[in-house]
């Protein structure tokens, strides 16, 4: 097993899951990609490499993730449920064009405060939708 993968491993464990290969697969997956793929994306490529792997093995493995806080969904196209490692909050990014979904950094004005309009905040999601840099050119 090499670094990137014994890193992968002691994720897995300090969330309290249990480092199969499968699940392996899958976050180093999501972990690698810069896209913020879908469950079917996830499977249609580890599928190549792993014949075994099922479409329910995905989701149950998705599930188990957003459980343990190990990944978050956004929904921005509404559609579909895409995926990313829960890193600090940011914004997104969607090109109408080709699909692709790009981390934005951009600090919101309301990220310091706690509340709105007598509401708690307990999480803050912005999402953008145009065309991206690359279709652009
Ligand atoms: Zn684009
Ligand atoms: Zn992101």
């Amino acid at each position: 097993m090499n670094t990137k993968m014994m890193n992968i491993k002691s994720e897995l464990e300090k969330h309290g899951i249990k480092p199969t290969y499968q699940r392996l697969c899958v976050l180093e997956f999501i972990e690698q990609s810069q896209d913020h793929p879908t469950a079917d994306h996830i499977y249609e490529n580890l599928v190549k490499k792993i014949p075994t792997m099922s479409r329910t093995t995905i989701y149950n493995t998705l599930n188990l993730f957003l459980e343990k806080g190990l990944v978050v969904p956004l929904t921005i196209t509404g559609t579909e449920v895409r995926y990313e490692i829960t890193t600090g909050q940011h914004h997104h990014f969607l090109c109408l064009k080709c699909g692709r979904i790009y981390d934005v950094n951009i600090q919101c004005p309301l990220s310091q405060s706690k509340t709105v309009d007598g509401h708690q905040i307990q999480e803050i999601h912005g999402y953008f939708k145009g065309i991206c840099k690359n279709c652009l050119n």
